[in-house]
């Protein structure tokens, strides 16, 4: 595959981007080693210094609202301010672009690896450049012996703009990639930022001052810190993937627990509290859409009967049988639930009367017709409905109507479908039939 081809145009965007950008920076670059002609840096001494700004990048990590995390800065303008602003930009530079290829063992495609190498240089480069002329600019000097009043100003000047610089350059590149830019100055970046830029003074100033075991030992000091943060900032990712995978765990108990609570054991169909609680938000989502709702309550017939003289397993197994066929023969919107005893119930979002009670007819027809001689020979049911429309009333109201046409159905003889009256239900003592008439 070619590099063209690996590339989503996103990521060719962020590619070209980081180039010209690194082009700019090496311009940048060579202009300041002419003007400033800084003195030659020797192999160890350089080495020494790009070991550190590896090690300092290596010791950052991916925080989870701010993206990688480390004190970076300590490296680079620490070698800022103990030898100058181009062998600074050149060791960093150097570091960062070698850093992201440790990538490629991940899987990353060497196309992206190389706009990060060359973005993550380009933005340390004119970083440390621009901050490094500002430092300059405002009589800063090179190589920093002393913290004093006349140090503060450049060190600050040279502070805000490398920050100003590198949030826009980020920005910019993220941009280029179609991420979302961070907005703003967030407290918890600008403080790691400028602490950075704090200990780069005192570790320059160590260095040019204190003897070498105290800098030897600074710096060691340096790096245990530096090496704690990036032990604390991955437990912190890992603790909080166990609290992310705990919280999951625990919603999917909680969410089987409440299916639990919803259900009927013995029939698998939802439960009384289910169809009330349904009720009431379909009732108020017939309120808002101003469409229909019909409920209808079913009771079997004589159904003492069925556990007296056969068994009560076979009564079991007929309440079992019953609401299979009422499930499969309703609609997917509708809700089928067993309100208790030999009793169920029936919502019908949209339904007006007349489809209400043609569909309770094609229940009843069914349950009539339905099968129960592998349960016992001589075992036939049937059941009575009362159905009611919704006519803007409250929840409690219609299902009294439903239990009044259902009360009517047991009276007429049973195995039959009644309308409840429209206009208001008279009341009575209870819900759900259990006071229904022989
Ligand atoms: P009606 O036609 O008036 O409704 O008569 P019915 O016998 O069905 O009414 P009744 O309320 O007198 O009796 C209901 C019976 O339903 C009583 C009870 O034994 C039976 N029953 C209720 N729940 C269960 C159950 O879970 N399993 C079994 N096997 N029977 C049950
Ligand atoms: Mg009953
Ligand atoms: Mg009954």
């Amino acid at each position: 595959m070619s590099a063209r081809a690996a590339l989503a145009p996103a990521e060719r965007r962020f590619l070209a981007l980081s180039a010209m950008l690194f082009a700019l920076a090496v311009a940048l670059l060579a202009y300041s080693w002419q003007a400033l002609a800084p003195r030659p840096v020797g192999v160890i001494e350089g080495l020494g210094f790009l070991a550190f700004s590896l090690f300092a990048i290596f010791c950052g990590f991916r925080h989870p609202d701010f993206g990688y995390v480390s004190f970076d800065r300590v490296a680079q303008f620490g070698a800022l301010l103990m030898l100058d602003p181009a062998n600074a930009a050149a060791v960093n530079m150097l570091a960062s672009f070698l850093y992201p290829w440790q990538r490629l063992r991940q899987g990353e495609p060497v196309p992206l690896v190389l706009a990060s190498a060359l973005g993550n240089a380009a933005m340390m480069g004119l970083v440390i450049l621009v901050g490094g002329l500002v430092y300059l600019g405002l009589a800063g000097e090179l190589p920093l012996g002393a913290l004093d009043n006349r140090t503060l100003l450049p060190l600050l000047g040279m502070a805000v703009v490398a920050h100003v610089l590198n949030d826009l350059l980020m920005a910019l590149l993220q941009y280029a990639r179609g991420q979302r830019a961070r907005r703003g100055i967030d407290n918890f970046a600008f403080s790691i930022e400028m602490l950075s830029f704090v200990v780069a003074a005192l570790f320059a100033v160590i260095w040019a001052r204190g003897t070498l075991l105290e800098a030897t030992l600074f710096t060691a000091v340096l790096c245990l810190g530096m090496w704690q943060l990036r032990h604390l900032g991955l437990l912190r990712l890992q603790l909080e993937s166990l609290v992310d995978q705990r919280t999951r765990d625990l919603r999917r108990k909680s969410d089987q627990l409440e299916q639990l609570t919803l259900t009927d054991e013995l029939t698998g169909l939802r439960n009384r509290r289910f169809a009330e609680l349904r009720l009431e938000e379909e009732v108020e989502g017939a309120r808002r859409r101003g469409e229909g709702l019909c409920v209808a309550l079913g009771d079997l017939d004589h159904f003492k009967a069925i556990n007296d003289e056969h068994s009560h397993a076979a009564g079991d197994e007929a309440l079992r049988r019953v609401a299979t066929s009422f499930h499969s023969h309703t609609r997917r919107e509708d809700v089928v639930a067993r309100y208790g005893g030999e009793e169920f119930i029936f919502l019908f979002p949209g339904l007006a009367l007349d489809d209400a009670a043609t569909t309770c007819e094609r229940l009843r027809a069914a349950i009539e017709a339905l099968n129960l001689r592998d349960v016992d020979s001589r075992l036939s049911l049937s059941v009575s409905f009362g159905v009611a429309e919704w006519q803007g009333e409250a929840a409690t109201d219609l299902l009294r109507r439903a239990d009044r046409a259902l009360y009517a159905a047991k009276n007429a003889g049973r195995n039959r479908v009644e309308r409840a009256a429209r206009g208001s239900a008279a009341p009575v003592d209870t819900l759900g039939g259990a006071g229904l008439a022989p």
